[in-house]
């Protein structure tokens, strides 16, 4: 085991509207200590709304960070629900918003390990030794289905309901992430993704090229291009981070 401090973090990130939208509804946030993808829903600027409101939220996470010990687990907790409490507040100024809701993805690094809160189908993933390992779970009617030995993970893939979520952030609801910590060893390169890559680039290619572009401002851009070359249905966001 590492001793605790030893490791650094090393991080890039990139977004893009893809080929088919108008606009880009993901919203990220990235420093040396804490990292978070958001995907919003609803219509007309809803989701643009939505996702930035959680960022807002981890945000003032991220200028909390140093100031100070305090537990990851329930700081990122709170930030969840403070991330349902500002969507809720916005949709009540401006009932067009009712309804709006978002994905968020976050990861506080302490030094030694992540801490993940989860809601959505968002996805961070893990290669480790050269084997990608998806770390969230996502909250999808179709992984339900696959967790039931319905389907299995490669018809997930094309399933024409695989962005029915069955968790999301949203104006009203209230926050039920997944909070987990994870465990990490240097030469680990943590991949978190809005839908708009994991749903469009099969696992072994993103396997394949996390695996073979060391370079993290490259491999973001690369995965980004391989979204856009499958065709950019969605936004695409991604964010990698390299640990040394
Ligand atoms: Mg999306």
């Amino acid at each position: 085991m590492e001793p605790s401090g030893s490791l650094t973090l090393r991080y890039a990130v990139a977004t893009d509207v893809g080929q088919r939208r108008d606009a880009n509804e993901d919203s990220v946030y990235t420093s040396s200590q804490l990292l978070a993808v958001a995907d919003g829903m609803g219509g007309h600027v809803a989701g643009e709304v939505a996702s930035s409101a959680a960022i807002a939220a981890v945000t003032e996470l991220g200028e909390r960070l140093g100031a100070g010990e305090l537990d990851p687990a329930e700081a990122l907790t709170e930030t969840v629900t403070d991330a349902v409490q500002r969507l809720t507040d916005l949709a009540e100024e401006d009932p067009a918003l009712l309804g709006m809701g978002t994905t968020l993805t976050a990861m506080l690094w302490d030094g030694s390990r992540f801490v993940v809160a989860h809601v959505g189908d968002s996805r961070a993933y893990r290669l480790r030794d050269g084997e990608l390992e998806q770390i969230t779970r996502d909250h999808t009617v179709v992984q339900e289905l696959v967790d039931q030995g319905r389907i299995t993970p490669e018809a997930a893939m094309t399933h024409p309901s695989r962005s029915v979520l069955t968790r999301a952030l949203q104006s009203g609801g209230h926050a039920d992430p997944d909070v987990f910590a994870v465990d990490v060893k240097a030469g680990d390169r943590y991949l978190i993704c809005s839908d708009g890559l994991s749903d469009v680039v099969p696992p072994d290619v993103l396997e394949e090229t996390l695996g073979s572009v060391t370079d993290p401002d490259a491999v973001v851009l690369h995965l980004v291009e391989l979204a856009n070359a499958g065709g950019g249905p969605d936004n695409i966001t991604c964010v990698v981070a390299d640990i040394s």
